[in-house]
């Protein structure tokens, strides 16, 4: 396709869109020329059939937002379960340590039980309180 411009009896111009086979006489193309202010008309017409009705992105918009936030609230309780178990760990490491320092367990057994405190956290949840 290419622009042509004819000039009406008045002297007004108007853009075409033309097949270029046409245009140069190279093709024997019978496809008319279309006006492109036609030409955009149409294509608005077909946006505006395939845009989302006002109410569908209205619903669509508001169970996206619940959905988000749901998940979010999932996620901050996952988060805030997460921070207390690091928090009990944490203590329990202070007191395996406090009782290594206070000469009440060896220091292999210390650093042992720390080494397993830390693992089941990572791994399996912890396997000294079940949690
Ligand atoms: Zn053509």
């Amino acid at each position: 396709m290419v622009i042509t411009y004819c000039k009406n009896s008045q002297g007004v111009i108007y853009p075409y869109y033309i097949c270029s086979g046409r245009h140069s006489k190279r093709e024997k193309c019978d496809l008319k020329a279309v006006l492109i202010e036609e030409l955009e008309h149409r294509v608005e017409e077909i946006y505006t059939r395939y845009s989302l009705p006002s109410q569908m992105r209205t619903l669509l918009e508001k169970t996206l937002v619940e959905t988000i936030e749901k998940n979010r609230q999932q996620f901050d309780g996952e988060k805030a379960s997460l921070q207390r178990e690091k928090e009990k760990l944490e203590r329990k490491q202070r007191k395996l340590l406090e009782a290594h320092y206070g000469d009440a367990i060896p220091l292999q057994i210390s650093l042992l039980l720390c080494a397993m405190v830390l693992s089941s956290f990572v791994y399996h949840g912890c396997i000294i309180c079940n949690v």
